[in-house]
This record gives C-alpha cells, sequence and structure tokens, in this order.
C-alpha cells in the first residue's frame, strides 16, 4: 500500500477543517494585527463557555497556513517534521499567547506597559531575534537565535514582531477589547472616527443590536 504523502495529509486535515470535522470552520483573522488574531484564538477567555481553537501542533500549523504567516511549503515541512520537539513548540507558542494577551490587556486597561509588562515583552522579543555569538572556531562570531532549534522561532517571529510593531504605533487608544463582555476578543480600531466597539459585526455586534432590540421592544 503506497503512504500517502505529507502534503496529502494535510490538505486532508485542512478539509476537515473546511468541512467543519474540526470545530472551528475558519480562524477569524479580525484583529487588524497578527498578534491580535493569535490572541484572538481563545474564545469567551476566561468564560464558562472558553473555546481552545489551537489544541495541538497540526492546529498552529493550520493557523500559521491560514494566516499567511508561513508558507504553504514552510508548513508542509514542519508538518513533516512532527516529532518529540513538536509538543514542546505547542506549549511554546501558547505561552507565547499568554504572555501577549497580558501585555495588551494591561495597555488596554491601563493605557501603558508597567515594568513587568515591559519586561515579559522584552523576554518575548529576544526569544525570536538573533544575538550575535562566537562562532565554532572561536575566532569568528555569527548571528543565531538564542535557542536556535526551536522549530516555534519561524512561527513566532512575525507575531512578535507584529506585536512590537502594534506598541511602537502612536495610537494606542485603538487597541480595543470586544464591548461584548463575554467574548475577550481584542482588535486594532482602523474605523475613521475610533468607533469600532465589536471584534466583528457579523457576530457580537448583531447579537447585541438583537438584544437591544429585544429589550426595547418589551419594554413597550
Ligand atoms: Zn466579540
Amino acid at each position: 500500500m503506497l503512504d500517502k504523502t505529507s502534503q496529502e495529509v494535510f490538505n486532508g486535515y485542512m478539509l476537515d477543517v473546511e468541512n467543519g470535522i474540526k470545530k472551528f470552520k475558519s480562524f477569524a483573522l479580525d484583529g487588524n494585527n497578527i498578534a491580535l488574531d493569535f490572541v484572538n484564538t481563545v474564545e469567551y477567555r476566561g468564560t464558562k463557555k472558553e473555546i481552545e481553537w489551537i489544541e495541538s501542533y497540526l492546529d498552529a500549523l493550520c493557523w500559521a497556513e491560514r494566516s499567511s504567516i508561513l508558507a504553504k511549503e514552510d508548513v508542509i515541512r514542519l508538518f513533516e517534521a512532527n516529532n518529540d520537539e513538536c509538543q514542546k513548540f505547542y506549549e511554546d507558542i501558547i505561552v507565547c499567547r499568554k504572555t501577549l494577551h497580558d501585555v495588551f490587556s494591561a495597555v488596554i486597561e491601563d493605557g501603558m506597559l508597567n515594568k513587568l509588562g515591559l519586561d515579559l515583552f522584552n523576554k518575548l522579543y529576544k526569544l525570536v531575534h538573533r544575538v550575535l555569538t562566537e562562532g565554532a572556531g572561536g575566532n569568528n562570531y555569527v548571528w543565531l537565535f538564542p535557542d536556535a532549534q526551536t522549530t516555534a522561532v519561524g512561527f513566532l517571529q512575525p507575531v512578535i514582531q507584529a506585536s512590537a510593531d502594534l506598541l511602537l504605533s502612536s495610537n494606542l487608544s485603538r487597541l480595543k477589547r470586544c464591548s461584548n463582555a463575554e467574548c475577550g476578543w481584542l482588535y486594532y480600531d482602523t474605523s475613521k472616527n475610533n468607533s469600532r466597539r465589536w471584534c466583528c459585526m457579523s457576530s457580537c455586534g448583531n447579537r447585541a443590536k438583537a438584544s437591544n432590540f429585544y429589550k426595547r421592544h418589551n419594554k413597550k
């Protein structure tokens, strides 16, 4: 019997996602920033309804493919390299996501990062940027990632760079949390008059509209 190629297996997995066999039909990319979209892969965070969208290494690769942070061939390469390091990769990106959530939440709630928040962010940033390191011969220097073995670097680098770009942006008052208190999704408001209130009009926005209509209607 012929073995399925990695490409076929991966395509099959993506098809399961498309057909709703996996619980997420599509990853929402409404944050206007890839780092916010990554943080938003937990839905209803901290509530009884909490949903984890990235439950495995494979889910993470699917997200990377969907959000174009990795080229399809890199996703396949990482898929083929499914080994002991993969669980570590998965754990690393989940820890990173929690840190980014805490950092962005601090900015939204307090308007700025305190020393602890800055330290947390800088620790992440260092992970995905090369440092000048002594070469093998001892007389030369090379650029290396601090932890050159981790496959998580390629995945996290664009996400963490997008976070840095966001924090460096001039108008952090546009970094917001969805007005639906249960939802918890974050987004960068690019509306003309900084008036966006919902993660996405077709879900939370319409739910709120329907609820307001119902309340008004019942008062009459
Ligand atoms: Zn929402």
